[in-house]
């Protein structure tokens, strides 16, 4: 029998209908983005060449991709790529993929640098604590082309994929990377920041096993887990961040909406911080607190 030759509009709907079969959210959507990238185009593109026959081996190396993602894998882990702030970022299993609702963080981030009294003429020095994919600090060097930035984390292969990062966005030169744990990786630097923020792991650990399988069976687990209740990081950032900053720098995290209550109630017992506030994200709940370092 002569074997079934398949265009690309034939071949995302068997793909679709395979997802769809193996409950993957977004099947429609999944099977158009894993097509474009084995392809090399942008999905639109699809679109405009839907009669177009594809090779064999076309077709098989997608055969791999659906099957990967009927897994639950990932499709930023299997293409490889997440945009976030407009920008296109390296990300692997070693790091979490970059989520939308960080952007706020990074939104609220460059509006309070920017009104620092030191910006106009020096820029300010930023603190990205737990840096990931290294989304939050690149994207900030790339909004504020004065600013010196700093970026940990304690996973080397994570440093690996945030220095890829600086240097495809032409950042590189202006943050430096620590290996270490939180504020300890910058022991050494004797420096305190205009502003230290970070995404750190917040789930409750006894929750863990209700996360969707894309992130419990394949997201780094130490870039997730906060620990008994989501707060062992939180805290910790809140007692060790106050020394590190300048009179009147901020410290920005995020977190669960149920968190920022407790948040702001550990803030308010820790000496050396003064105003803070409480952001909400598009769904109108809380997600950044934010602490300003007491000016004497
Ligand atoms: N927002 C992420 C999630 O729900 C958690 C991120 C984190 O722990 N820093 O998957």
């Amino acid at each position: 029998m002569k074997k079934k030759s398949w265009k690309i509009k034939g071949l995302l709907e068997a793909a679709t209908d395979y997802l769809k079969k193996k409950n993957t959210p977004n099947p429609r959507l999944d099977a158009e983005v894993l097509l474009a990238h084995l392809l090399k185009v942008d999905r639109l593109n699809l679109y405009l060449n839907i009669d177009q026959p594809l090779t064999e081996k076309e077709v098989s190396g997608y055969r791999v991709l659906i099957k990967r993602r009927s897994n639950r894998e990932p499709v930023s882990y299997i293409t490889g790529i997440q945009e976030f702030w407009s920008l296109n970022f390296l990300v692997n299993p070693e790091v979490l993929i970059p989520r939308p609702e960080t952007e706020l963080l990074v939104e609220h981030a460059i509006e309070k640098i920017k009104s620092t009294t030191r910006f106009e003429n020096e820029g300010g020095e930023i603190l990205d604590l737990g840096t990931g994919s290294g989304a939050v600090v690149v994207s900030l060097a790339k909004e504020l082309p004065k600013t010196r930035l700093w970026a940990a984390d304690t996973s080397v292969g994570a440093l690996k994929i945030a220095r890829l990062n600086a240097e495809r966005h032409g950042v590189s030169d202006r943050i430096e990377f620590r290996k270490g744990d939180l504020l300890e990786a910058l022991v050494d630097d004797h420096i305190t920041f205009d502003m230290i923020l970070s995404n750190p792991p917040y789930i409750v650990s006894e929750d863990y096993h209700k996360l969707p399988p894309e992130v419990r069976d394949y997201e780094p687990r130490m870039a997730l887990n906060g620990g008994k209740g989501g707060m062992f990081y939180i805290n910790k950032i809140i007692k060790e961040g106050v020394a590190y900053l300048k009179e009147g720098g901020w410290l920005m995290l995020e977190m669960a909406p149920g968190q920022t209550e407790e948040t702001l109630k550990l803030i308010g017992r820790t000496n050396g911080y003064g105003e803070t506030e409480r952001i909400k994200d598009y769904s109108h709940r809380y997600r950044v607190v934010v602490a300003q370092r007491e000016k004497k």
